[in-house]
């Protein structure tokens, strides 16, 4: 699993609602997520942020209680949440966040076991809140402002004229079931620009290849044809998602999808938009390359080779 999964590119609506929700997230935040997306929907365009969506997903599961459901915040609430920030500039709401967190067994059971324990929201939260986002990681270097700052400032833009009367009128927003299960006959190639690499198994003495990607809102899985599960750093659940298009099927797919073919996923370090035609090797091919397949086959071999490194 990728840390950064909701950061930088903009997604088209469903799409960002299939990173946001998993299959096993509670129905306190499936709705707070679809009543984000109902309220931001109207606006929502291809250069909106999911940023911007987790925030206010976040906000309303905050502010939703028991007896009270996330579409029963009313907007006044959400905006006066949205507004306080402490020193750093970080809104707080935030903070009382990581408290109903705890709260709710949506952290780790073990600190540091995040990969494993964390819940839906909890991952989101971290995702949203990162302040080394985009930092080279320098220690001479502070943290910066995370995504949680130029989302809540336009949030409050973006709610600033909405009343009740209006919200009322908006449609409901179907919210996906947030897992997919991606089987290729063909087998799962982690690509880059410069690269082609088979996915393989991790586990010890197994040599499969092949197999299936599962993506659950934002984890993305590998398991291999003998049932192996693991989560390859390479893989990223937006890359996964956004390369289904590629195989002919909806990025926010949900349930069982056959693949006949290769399955090609960009890298986790490149763009999640990453195109296939910007790899040198699949655009030889897509162009009916009169190079010899011979030659073809060793380059493959050798940008393997060398991504083993
Ligand atoms: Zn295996």
């Amino acid at each position: 699993m990728s840390r950064f999964v909701l950061s930088g590119t903009p997604w088209p609506l469903p799409l960002a609602l299939s990173l946001l929700v998993s299959s096993t997230s509670s129905e306190r935040w499936r709705g707070a997520v679809g009543e984000a997306a109902r309220l931001l929907a109207p606006g929502w365009d291809d250069d909106s942020y999911i940023s911007d969506l987790g925030t206010l997903a976040l906000v309303l599961h905050l502010r939703a209680q028991d007896d009270r459901l996330p579409q029963k915040v009313p907007v006044q609430e959400i905006l006066a949440t949205l507004a306080p920030v402490d020193a750093a500039g970080e809104p707080e709401f935030v903070q009382e966040s990581w408290e109903l967190l705890r709260q709710t067994g949506e952290a780790p059971p073990i600190a540091g076991q995040v990969e494993e324990g964390a819940g839906q929201v909890w991952l989101v939260q971290r995702d949203l809140g990162d302040r080394y986002l985009g930092g080279d990681m320098d220690e001479l270097h502070g943290p910066g402002p995370s995504a949680f700052q130029s989302a809540t400032a336009r949030l409050r833009a973006l709610l600033a004229d909405l009343d009740e009367e209006r919200r009322e009128a908006l449609y409901v927003v179907p919210v996906p079931s947030g897992s997919v299960q991606v089987q290729a006959a063909g087998g799962v190639k982690v690509i880059t620009t410069g690269s082609v690499m088979a996915m393989r198994c991790t586990h010890k003495g197994c040599p499969a290849e092949g197999g299936t990607v599962i993506v659950d809102g934002m984890r993305a899985r590998y398991v291999c044809p003998d049932g192996h599960t693991s989560s390859p750093r390479t893989l990223a659940p937006a890359h996964a998602r956004w390369a289904l298009r590629h195989v002919g099927h909806d990025p926010a797919s949900s349930g069982r999808l056959l693949v006949d073919g290769l399955f090609h996923v960009p890298q986790v370090s490149e763009s999640p938009r990453m195109e296939l035609s910007a790899n040198v090797w699949l655009r030889q091919q897509q162009r009916g390359s009169k190079a010899d397949p011979e030659v073809l086959r060793r380059l493959d071999a050798a940008a393997d080779e060398f991504d083993r490194w």
